[in-house]
């Protein structure tokens, strides 16, 4: 299998703040490789330097067998950088853009080819600005394809999207790389990355601290559970908190989560609730997630604004 990324050390500094602290990876040809981690863990700035469109401080970066610090401009024509809405001049049509970007290229593809391919054909008169959220993300990542690239940048592509708009760009995603490109991503949300990801980065405080294909992050939990429940009163958190078997306890949409290791952990929690004269309202044991991974890991949820 042949490297596309390889990054050896990487470290970026903006003044005090080391953004992204010594990574190392390598991106498979072919992969959707995805970057996780809280607001500010550093993965636009990683991404940014692997890309070359900020300066590293020191580690080495490969991208297609060269170094974006210094073959900007070449790696620029072999890969597809997604573009933010304030790239593109205003009142432009769809097709006006991806035309006038074709011209930034030596070997541009057949772009109306690609509108057909993300259901945008009927789209080619229209005004960018006019678009659905949706629609606007797949013209963009039309626009990062019109070179044909080996390789495709996307960073936080479905953050402002609806549920579904964001399944229909999974699954343009996925047949970026079905056809042959390679793409690295970031995202914030989970279910993306364990539904779209081949393998994923989790990166916190500028660090790698994981990487893996999803299956093997979540069955690297082994032996932890997931309770979740309501119950008819106060929710026993600061009790819950008492039990040695407990990892974590947080309110999230009204229920209560818990997080313990060992195979009595949910007995314990009934016993709890039961002493209480508490009664629990759909009691239920859930399958782990890519956040109980970054919560094992770290021993904080990666949301913000979560806990009790
Ligand atoms: P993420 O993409 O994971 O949210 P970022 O790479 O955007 O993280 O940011 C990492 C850290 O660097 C954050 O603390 C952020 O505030 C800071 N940061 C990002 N860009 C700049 C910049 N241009 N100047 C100074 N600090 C920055």
């Amino acid at each position: 299998m042949n490297t596309v990324i390889r990054c050896q050390d990487l470290s970026k500094r903006y003044g005090d703040l080391l953004a992204v602290d010594g990574v190392s990876f390598e991106v498979q040809q072919g992969e959707i490789f995805g970057m996780i981690g809280p607001n500010g863990a550093g993965k636009s700035t990683l991404m940014e330097c692997v890309e070359g469109l900020r300066t590293r401080d020191s580690g080495t970066v490969e991208v297609l067998g060269m170094d974006p610090a210094k073959d900007a401009a070449e790696i620029h024509e072999r890969v597809g950088l997604q573009l933010q809405t304030s790239a593109l001049p205003p009142r432009i049509k769809v097709g006006e853009a991806l035309q006038l970007f074709s011209s930034f290229y030596r070997n541009p593809g057949d772009w109306r080819k690609t509108l057909r391919d993300l259901g945008l054909d009927e789209k080619v008169n229209s005004y960018v600005d006019k678009l659905s959220g949706g629609q606007r993300q797949r013209v963009f990542i039309a626009l990062a394809l019109v070179n044909n690239p080996e390789l495709i940048f996307v960073d936080e592509i479905t953050t402002a999207l609806d549920p579904q708009s964001r399944h229909a760009v999974w699954d343009v995603i996925r047949d970026i790389r079905d056809n042959g490109t390679t793409v690295f991503l970031t995202t914030h949300f989970m279910e993306e990355a364990e539904r779209l990801c081949d393998r994923v980065a989790i990166v916190d405080h500028g660090r790698l601290i994981a990487l893996d294909t999803v299956t093997n992050l979540i069955n690297s939990l082994d032996g932890e559970t997931k309770l979740t429940f309501t119950v008819n009163g106060r929710p026993p958190i600061r009790e819950l908190q008492q039990l040695p078997s407990l990892i974590h306890v947080e309110r999230s949409e009204g229920r209560v989560v818990a997080r313990g290791k060992g195979r009595t952990f949910a007995q314990e929690v009934m016993g709890m609730l039961a002493d209480l004269q508490l009664v629990a309202e759909d009691f239920r044991s859930e399958q782990p997630n890519l956040e109980d991974v970054f919560l094992s890991l770290t021993g904080r949820p990666m949301r913000e604004g979560s806990g009790q």
